[in-house]
């Protein structure tokens, strides 16, 4: 059995979440105020990366240095391994940004080879102007009626075909919309609360050794 499995970036691959960790370090406080309005439900997630980025001030120097400080899931890589392995399609979609994922993955990823250095990733773009950062959202440029910044229902449509079923991993509000058509959602954190008000089935996981495992079941009792 086949599987596309979708994974979220932020607080599922990594620790904590990149994008407010920049936020904090690097912008003026007033973030914060935005955020309070994206929880209120007043800005769509788009539009709250768009109103928080330009207030980031940072040189690629000191920048790097705190994504060299992101904790990457201990056991992502043993999973990105198997996945290929296995010929299982595995994608990460993320409202982060492609900037960072790619080199945290490259040094969370540095003791394998193979097809784990290219895991396809769908993600917002971030480019340097001086000490300013300039984003785009090339998924999709011309937005989604979910307001997402990276649209990953959209994806999930076009990405799942031709696998026979669908995994969804994730930990915030982004996933819960693939998480309703998705064969198997392992949650955690928010995520796990929507899908339980939801009424939508999950299991949930620490880390990618328990990931590993919910889905070697998944496979066995498919096979049986
Ligand atoms: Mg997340
Ligand atoms: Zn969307």
């Amino acid at each position: 059995m086949r599987l596309a499995i979708f994974c979220d970036f932020d607080d599922t691959i990594t620790r904590i979440n990149v994008t407010d960790t920049v936020l904090e370090r690097f912008a003026d406080s007033h973030w914060l105020a935005i955020q309070e309005d994206w929880l209120a439900g007043k800005l769509s997630a788009r539009e709250v990366l768009e109103k928080q980025m330009p207030l980031v001030r940072v040189n690629p120097q000191d920048l790097d240095a705190l994504i060299d400080s992101i904790e990457v899931d201990p056991f992502f890589g043993e999973f990105a391994m198997r996945c290929a392995k296995e010929n299982d399609s595995l994608y990460i979609l993320s409202d982060g940004f492609d900037y960072w994922i790619h080199k945290i993955l490259r040094r969370g990823l540095s003791a394998y080879n193979g097809p784990v250095k290219n895991i396809p990733v769908f993600a917002c773009g971030l480019n340097f102007d001086g000490n300013n950062v300039a984003i785009s959202f090339p998924y999709f440029p011309e937005g989604c009626v979910h307001g997402c910044a990276t649209c990953k229902p959209a994806l999930f449509e076009q990405l799942k075909v031709g696998a026979e079923k669908s995994v969804v991993i994730g930990d915030g509000v982004s996933d819960l919309l693939l998480a309703r058509n998705a064969d198997l959602v392992l949650a955690k954190n928010g995520l796990r609360e929507f899908c339980e008000r939801a009424g939508i089935a999950c299991r949930t996981f620490r880390d990618f050794r328990d990931v590993a495992q919910i889905i070697k079941t998944l496979k066995e009792s498919n096979d049986e």
